[in-house]
């Protein structure tokens, strides 16, 4: 966990977007140490490379988008936080469309394909971005805070005035094996009588009961039910983690979260970004090095893998 890692080597994902309704095909290739996560439209003539990071988000109404004008990518908030969960530094991608595809509504089919794919590790110490001092961001009711914790963990709450969710509550504590084990299933979901209302709205052209939980007035619609009792608050997390890890660090620190949403925690990447005295960027390596002579190692960067 101490050296940057990326794929072993190139691999082809295609799926839909979950709100275009179109097909997209991904070309993910392994890329040198702090590349970071970067993302080129190959159906656009010309177009750049776009780095993910906090400040390329741009809408932030029920997904995350990087970038602007004709070179934006939607949704990219689920593949982003299966990168983090494995470890996953720097990868490059081609996409042939405007949006990252939703697969089952989770990240399990991202940690499927990349444990085949295989993970390299580079020469290069990872970056821990460590927490100094306490943050919060509100918006409306909704709010997060961060906070110095030797190890990324993310508390969160939900409320939502449905008999099947009603107000949840989860803390995860950041290993890989935690996250695949408790986050990576957890799909995404949406109430039955706001289908109508985003669709005008251009919104979830290609959502279905193969890629979101979808709830009626009572009862969980989907066939197959639910793959944890608490999903809704466990996929809260999933996107939690892929939005802050636009910071672009591995993060030493603990998140909770109140009602939050993508711009939420947005927001909380930018308060943090904008406060240079409340983190500091520490290498893996030499954070051993100092932890070492002093106390136990923190979770963060003793876990093997
Ligand atoms: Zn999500």
């Amino acid at each position: 966990m101490l050296y940057q890692r990326t794929i072993a080597k190139d691999v082809i994902v295609t799926g839909i977007g979950i709100h275009s309704g179109k097909k997209v095909t991904m070309h993910l290739y392994p890329a040198e140490a702090d590349t970071g996560v970067q993302f080129k439209r190959v159906d656009i003539k010309n177009s750049n490379w776009m780095k993910a990071d906090a400040l390329s988000v741009g809408a932030t109404e029920n997904n995350t988008t990087i970038g602007s004008g004709i070179e934006t990518i939607y949704t990219v908030e689920h593949l982003l936080s299966v990168f983090y969960g494995l470890g996953i530094n720097n990868v490059k991608i081609e996409i042939d469309g405007p949006e990252v595809p939703i697969m089952d509504g989770s990240g399990a089919s991202f940690v499927f394909l990349l444990k085949e794919t295989g993970l390299k590790i580079l020469n290069k110490s990872k970056k821990f971005l460590v927490v100094l001092e306490k943050l919060r961001v509100e918006f409306e009711d909704k709010w997060a805070e961060i906070e110095p914790h030797p190890n990324l963990s993310i508390e969160s709450t939900i409320v939502f005035a449905h008999p099947k969710i009603k107000k949840q509550n989860f803390r995860f504590d950041f290993s890989c094996e935690n996250y695949i084990e408790q986050i990576s299933r957890a799909r995404t979901f949406g109430m039955l009588k706001d289908v109508d209302m985003l669709k005008r709205k251009g919104l979830i052209k290609g959502g279905s009961l193969d890629n979101a939980i979808v709830l009626d007035d009572y009862n969980v619609v989907n066939p197959e039910g639910l793959r944890f009792e608490n999903e809704f608050i466990r996929h809260k997390i999933l996107d939690t983690i892929g939005d802050v890890s636009l910071l672009g660090y591995d993060i030493a620190g603990k998140i909770t979260t109140y009602k939050s949403g993508h711009n939420v925690h947005n927001l909380l990447c930018r308060k943090l970004l904008e406060n240079p005295s409340a983190y500091e960027i520490v290498s893996a390596t030499s954070l051993q090095e100092e932890v070492h002579n002093s106390f136990a190692l923190p979770q963060a960067i003793s876990i093997s893998h």
